[in-house]
């Protein structure tokens, strides 16, 4: 049987693998076949990295015997030999994965040099200067990335050279200068390692190869993989590549380009070079590349070909290209080419002018990006070009950057807020009490808490940029200040947040608006031709309402009416309602709330015209809406210090309801529909606001389309119970008013037994809406606001893929979901089902969303274009 092929001359596959060869080995191999002139060379595959790996750092049988062929190969294409002394071959070992990675190997020029080569290289070249300066490079690439000598030992020596010479650049030295550096080098490699360094060219190489096979699995990479979910199984592939030089003179010299613009997508060559450069010398920052602009002037014909190299290369592949080139001596060749990344502005305008000239479909074009990235374009950035101080850094944890004055509580961030003024709110943590604050601010910056906290999930809904987690700071609420190391940040101080990068920035800084227009929306309008799943938005009030329809929402998902009740004018009248003893206190209460109320459904509904709107019924633990406890303990302990203070019986009332409220588990206690089972009333006037709203635009000729959603609910019984009382109210309304309307009562599935009980459920339930962030907590058992303690280790360890807030847990919540829609719809063949948790807005999420059968997702309203992206791709993916 012959041996396993691990080589592979470039052009000689027929499929581009890059799972076989690598990128850079497939570019290689797919230019070299479509004619565009590339140094030969060869491509030792990934197998045969897999191979040497697993057989405890050995070459696997056969491969050296191909590696000689195919060097035999290059020698007698360039008429060169290997380590002659009259034309000696010159190679590149450069490392290349099926997705590029740093951490891998960094690429080893001029292999092949020695005592003896080193005399051909002059003769070829007839430049000693610069034959010299290529060995004493070589020699630190080899010792520095083979033998893993740090670079600073040969720097140094070169240093100390140049000092005794009293020059100051390398260019100023002689080759005397250089073959003196070069002699050095070895001794630093002899000390070193305490081996000679390699003549033989034979063994520089082989030496080359194993440290790319090796460099699969140092550390860089084994963290990088790690980090970017990449499999530790791809192995790396080594590519052989006959060298050109780029430093012949003022005829020769290198460059980077992308066939379009990177940043704006704009089609244009984008591109630098050098002239007289090797390699690395036009990314490496010493001296300044021009633009390519510039290369049409100097040698016409050259920039000719690499137009036409580049055009070509871009419809073969069909997409943008970053590429790599080479000038010899008036020749140009080609040394990489690979799909070039690119801002999410660019991406977008990339993939529909594509599709306008005609290279690629309207599918492909919504295939081409990446919803999450979406996100950069929706929310106010930094201006690219602007620079800044940064001085802490935090979580990014809602994107998009805002400036403001900082203020510390969240009572000045709503009095400053209504003058007008721009701020940015920061406290140690966030709690449901710093909403009207939070609303007021432009950002909201936290020393604590994780990408999931209160104050994280709160501003990803309003939409507002969130710093989370910043541990560099210090935040002293009652002095009104923070500190960032040594500095100290007063209230009323400006500050810019970037909740993209976590970066927090003293002073202002030039943003730039997000724009849901051109390019972005005719892409998005192509998703919206191909996806079946529903988009709507979670909006408590008509401004998110009116965000989420021109983010392009077919509705709302959920208006969560909680977030009503916290509004600075209802607040003491929720508390009148919670401390309220007898019923008829109660109904007292409750009936100056309902015309409030009932103003916010008019809002909402006239926003949304027709759309859906799904109402839910009020949810959180009451103990919310009161004062904290420790602080009205203080607050009694001081009053009775001061004795006889008319406010300490009313406090200690107070303090006794509160108790009396007190749960060891809000989030297990006393909320969702039990509420409304214990105080009736509180439903009745709920679903009085809502239908007498609606009755009352339906009466101005409005159509609306109410939805009213129960929460919390485990079991049929209770939504039989609150489906009552919403009927009757309904009923009553529409009969006072005179008008019919067309509404719906439904149910929040949020709990595990709901979901395994959804065949009962639906019998009262006219709609389902998994509620994904309770529902996450319930069947991991996991608190959202305390696991980000430990969720971190889960990750570092393995136990958890990714954090299931962020990302539905489909193994396990995913698996409750699809018993609830199958056990729904069987009841209810027609049943609507949607998704409101945060997994409504990402993108793999969404695609679960769709393969399980869902209508619609719910997300928040910045987020609408990313779901209907996510959605078109689910449905592309499914065909
Ligand atoms: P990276 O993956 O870091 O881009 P490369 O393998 O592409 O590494 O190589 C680093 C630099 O060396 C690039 O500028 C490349 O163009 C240049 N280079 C690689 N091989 C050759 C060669 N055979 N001749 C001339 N330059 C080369
Ligand atoms: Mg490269
Ligand atoms: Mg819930």
């Amino acid at each position: 049987m012959s041996d396993k092929q691990y080589v592979f001359f470039f052009g000689e596959s027929e499929r581009s693998d890059k799972a076989l060869l690598g990128g850079k080995g497939a570019g290689l191999n797919e230019m070299t076949r479509i004619g565009i002139p590339v140094p030969s060379g060869f491509t030792i595959s990934t197998e045969a990295c897999n191979a040497f790996n697993e057989l405890g750092k050995r070459f696997p049988k056969g491969l050296t015997a191909q590696v000689e062929t195919s060097l035999k190969r290059l020698e007698e294409k360039a008429g060169k030999e290997f380590g002659s002394s009259e034309k000696p071959l010159l190679v590149s070992v450069r490392s290349g994965a099926k997705i590029s990675m740093p951490g891998m190997m960094d690429t080893v020029l001029n292999l092949g040099l020695n005592e003896e080569s080193i005399h051909g290289i002059i003769k070829q070249i007839g430049n000693r200067r610069f034959a010299y300066d290529a060995y004493r490079r070589f020699i630190q690439m080899f010792g520095n990335v083979v033998l893993g000598i740090p670079s600073n030992r040969f720097e140094q020596v070169l240093e100390d050279v140049k000092e005794k010479r009293r020059v100051r650049l390398d260019t100023e030295l002689t080759a005397e200068d250089l073959e003196e550096v070069a002699t050095s080098f070895k001794e630093i490699v002899k000390e070193e390692t305490g081996e000679f360094f390699p003549e033989e060219p034979m063994k520089q190489l082989y030496m080359a190869i194993e440290a790319v096979f090796n460099s699969w699995n140092n550390e860089r990479a084994i963290v990088y993989r790690r980090l970017h979910n990449i499999p530790s199984n791809l192995g790396t592939a080594v590519n052989v590549q006959t060298m050109v030089f780029g430093n012949m003179g003022a005829d020769s010299g290198t460059g980077v380009g992308f066939t379009r613009n990177p940043s704006t997508g704009e089609k244009e060559f984008y591109g630098e070079y050098l002239m007289n450069a090797q390699g690395e010398d036009v990314v490496a920052g010493i001296r300044t590349p021009k633009h390519i602009g510039d290369l049409k002037k100097e040698m016409p014909d050259v920039y000719e070909k690499l137009t036409r190299i580049y055009e070509k290369l871009e419809k073969h592949y069909r997409d943008m290209q970053d590429i790599e080139f080479t000038i010899e001596k008036g020749r140009l060749c080609l040394l990489q080419t690979r799909t070039g990344k690119r801002t999410a502005a660019a991406a977008v305008r990339i993939a529909t002018e594509m599709v306008s000239e005609g290279l690629i479909s309207k599918e492909e074009a919504v295939m081409r990006i990446e919803p999450e990235r979406l996100d950069q374009l929706l929310h106010k950035t930094i201006e690219p070009s602007a620079k800044y101080d940064v001085i802490a850094r935090g979580l990014p944890a809602s994107p998009g950057a805002a400036e403001g004055e900082a203020v510390f509580t969240s009572d000045k961030a709503e009095e400053l807020g209504k003058e007008g003024k721009k701020v940015i709110l920061v406290r140690t943590e966030t709690s449901p009490e710093d909403i009207h604050g939070m609303a007021a601010a432009q950002g909201i910056l936290t020393a604590r808490g994780g990408m999931t906290s209160h104050a994280a999930v709160v501003a990803r809904g309003m939409g507002k940029c969130c710093i989370a987690g910043c541990e560099d700071i210090r935040v002293n609420e009652a002095k009104g200040h923070f500190s960032a190391g040594e500095r100290v940040v007063k209230e009323g101080e400006l500050i810019t947040l970037n909740g993209s990068t976590g970066e927090v920035i003293l002073g202002g800084v030039r943003l730039v608006e997000p724009e849901l227009k051109g390019d972005l929306q005719t892409i998005l309008s192509w998703a919206d031709g191909i996806r079946s799943l529903g988009v709507r938005a979670n909006a408590d009030i008509p401004r998110d309402a009116k965000a989420a329809k021109r983010f392009g929402a077919e509705g709302i998902g959920l208006c969560r009416t909680e977030h009503m009740f916290f509004e600075e004018d209802r607040l003491p009248i929720v508390r009148e309602m919670i401390l309220a003893d007898t019923e008829a206190a109660r109904r007292t209460a409750l009936d100056k709330l309902l015309p409030m109320q009932k103003a916010d459904f008019i809002g909402l509904f006239k926003e949304m015209q027709g759309l859906p709107v799904t109402i839910r019924l009020l949810d959180p633990p009451l103990h919310e809406f009161l004062p904290k406890r420790e602080e009205l303990m203080v607050e009694v302990a001081l009053l009775k210090a001061k004795r006889g203070d008319k406010d300490l019986k009313e406090k200690e009332c107070l303090l006794a309801r509160v108790e009396d409220l007190h749960e060891f588990n809000p989030m297990l206690g006393f909320r969702g529909c039990r509420l409304g089972i214990v105080y009736p009333e509180i439903s009745e006037m709920q679903a009085r606001a809502i239908f007498e709203a609606a009755c009352e635009l339906k009466k101005q000729g409005l159509d609306v389309k109410p939805e009213v959603m129960i929460p919390v609910v485990q079991s049929d019984h209770e939504v039989k119970l609150a489906k009552e009382i919403v009927d009757k109210v309904a009923s009553d309304v529409m009969k006072k008013y005179g008008v019919k309307l067309k509404y719906a009562v439904g149910t929040m599935i949020e709990l595990p037994r709901a979901c395994v009980t959804a065949d009962r459920i639906a019998e009262h339930a006219e709609f389902f809406s998994f509620g994904t962030n309770d529902l996450t907590q319930t069947t991991l058992g996991f608190s959202r606001d305390d696991a980000g303690r430990f969720i971190r280790h889960y990750l570092d360890k393995g136990l958890l893929e990714k954090d299931p807030f962020a990302v539905l847990d489909q193994d396990g919540v995913g698996r409750l979901v699809r018993i609830a829609v199958k056990k729904g719809r069987k009841t209810r063949q027609n049943l609507k089902i949607g998704i409101c948790g945060e997994h409504g807005g990402e993108p793999s999420s969404v695609e679960f969303c769709h393969r399980t059968g869902l209508d619609y997702v719910s997300c928040s309203p910045y987020r609408v274009p990313i779901a209907r992206l996510a959605a078109a791709q689910a449905k592309l993916k499914e065909s």
